[in-house]
């Protein structure tokens, strides 16, 4: 398919967290947090706990929306809801449809649940659920990977039934890896399991020569955020992807993100670098190849658009189908997500009031 200078393929996000979306504005931990686990555990491991099947809907559909809105045809998305575990991935994968946006999704498993020391001895009850709706997706023709949390909150026993379901259905494992120091021990734990078409997301901590297969994700905004360390994506042999970790999904901007951070850390670099991690993006998700955005801005190259800010879509066609024209998505009504979502979001922050 031949593309004008001012179109591109839809974009792809390699790694992303759908029930992140309606975490702006959610009442902050009583005390700074001051480490990365910190973080993890006074904001996201008590988002998490307080999701249920509808908010997840709506934080989806938001999410998707989004996405849309900044020329994200697909998502590669990573869920969690401990309260909520069985059917969470199909209410993920409804919203994303009706809004048009393409979306492989998976359950992160943990033994993170109840609370216990990292790494956990062996499975719990939470993993085995996990694990489930994972099988439950997949086993129902649902477009999807098998999730892990991270190895640091997973038993060996967990990780290898994993990854033994991921061989079952002959897909790969999406999995946190090495994003905190706490997770260092990561590329030891999965060496014997793990296979090309995993996604490790961030890699931080990683040695250079790790001996993971898979794809690494760099997500430079996340971990800019969390105060993860910059985790130099060139040094690694393996594939490297682009991702958002949960902040939105608008792919040009975390390229020019990645691209500021790279050439922080070394003047010598070029956009070139970033924008091929788009291209590994697509590789993951082919699909994105049927779809075709067309921008605001006339040069959709990595040297123009490493310097263009406020780059939008105009019209966008997925798999043959118009979604968006002349700026204006035409799958759903904007308005009634947007105030949806935000019900939906004070009932949710309403609700991590009395867990916490
Ligand atoms: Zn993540």
């Amino acid at each position: 398919m031949d593309l004008a200078i001012n179109q591109t393929h839809g974009m792809v996000c390699a790694h992303h967290h759908l029930y992140s979306s309606l975490a702006r504005g959610m009442p902050g931990p009583e005390a700074p947090p001051l480490s990365f686990l910190d973080i993890l555990e006074s904001i996201w491991w008590k988002l998490d706990q307080a999701l249920d099947l509808e908010s997840i809907y709506w934080s989806a559909k938001l999410g998707a929306l989004e996405a849309l809105e900044t020329g994200t045809t697909c998502i590669i998305d990573h869920h969690e809801s401990p309260n909520a575990v069985e059917g969470s991935l199909s209410v993920i994968a409804e919203a994303c449809t009706e809004v048009g946006v393409r979306v492989n999704t998976c359950y992160g498993i943990t033994d993170r649940h109840p609370a216990s020391s990292f790494p956990p001895k062996s499975m719990t009850e939470g993993a085995r659920r996990g694990l489930e709706e994972n099988r439950r997706f997949l086993s129902e023709g649902g477009k999807g990977m098998v999730g892990l949390h991270a190895a640091f909150t997973c038993s060996d026993e967990t990780l290898a039934n994993a990854a033994s379901l991921a061989k079952e259905f002959n897909v790969g494992i999406h999995t946190h890896v090495a994003e905190g120091k706490i997770d260092i021990a990561a590329a030891e734990r999965l060496n014997s399991l793990s296979q090309d078409d995993w996604i490790l997301a961030h890699g931080v901590h990683l040695e250079n020569e790790h001996g993971l297969r898979g794809t690494v994700i760099h997500n430079p905004r996340s971990n800019m955020n969390n105060s993860a360390g910059y985790a130099k994506p060139k040094r690694f042999s393996n594939p490297v992807g682009l991702g958002t970790d949960g902040i939105g999904a608008d792919m040009i901007d975390e390229f020019r993100l990645g691209y500021a951070r790279l050439r922080e850390n070394d003047v010598t670099e070029s956009p070139q670098a970033i924008w091929e991690m788009l291209e590994i993006n697509a590789g993951l998700f082919p699909e994105s190849q049927q779809d075709i955005v067309t921008w605001s801005y006339p040069n959709m190259d990595p040297w123009h658009l490493a310097f263009s800010l406020g780059v939008k879509p105009r019209d966008i066609v997925v798999a043959g189908k118009e979604v968006m024209k002349d700026g204006v998505v035409m799958t759903v009504d904007v308005d009634e997500i947007r105030s949806k979502a935000a019900e939906a979001a004070s009932k949710l922050f309403k609700k991590l009031d009395e867990l916490s």
